[in-house]
């Protein structure tokens, strides 16, 4: 019978392969996103959930939060954050666009 320790073990092995792989994707997708200095980040609203992970790991200061009234009725909450970019402080880094859970950061020409 497998003990409590070996499936320790395996979950821990587990948890490092899915860690690498997903570090290994996260580079991969960095790469093909164009960035630099020609480019700034652009916000679909409607993509975004207001989760402040964006905000987290811009070191420019270049995404603030405003809040806005949520468009159904159906569900209890007023409103919902959404993020801004700044374009000005923006230098194009790409961050924002690897943190974001839901895609609704894409980097755009200048
Ligand atoms: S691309 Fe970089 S500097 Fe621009 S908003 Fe995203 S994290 Fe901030
Ligand atoms: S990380 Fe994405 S979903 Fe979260 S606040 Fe920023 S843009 Fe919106």
């Amino acid at each position: 019978m497998t003990s409590s320790e070996d499936l320790a073990k395996r979950r821990a092995a587990e948890a490092e392969r899915i860690a690498i792989s997903l570090a290994r994707q996260k580079g991969e997708k960095r790469a093909m996103i164009k960035g630099g200095e020609g480019t700034v980040a652009w916000v679909t609203e409607n993509l975004c959930i207001g989760c402040d992970q964006c905000t987290i790991v811009c070191d420019d200061d270049a995404i603030e939060l405003y809040f806005k009234d949520m468009a159904s009725p159906l569900l209890e909450v007023p409103s919902n954050r959404k993020a801004k970019i700044i374009r000005d402080a923006c230098t194009g880094c790409r961050l924002c666009v690897l943190a974001c859970p839901t895609d609704a950061i894409t980097m755009i020409d200048r």
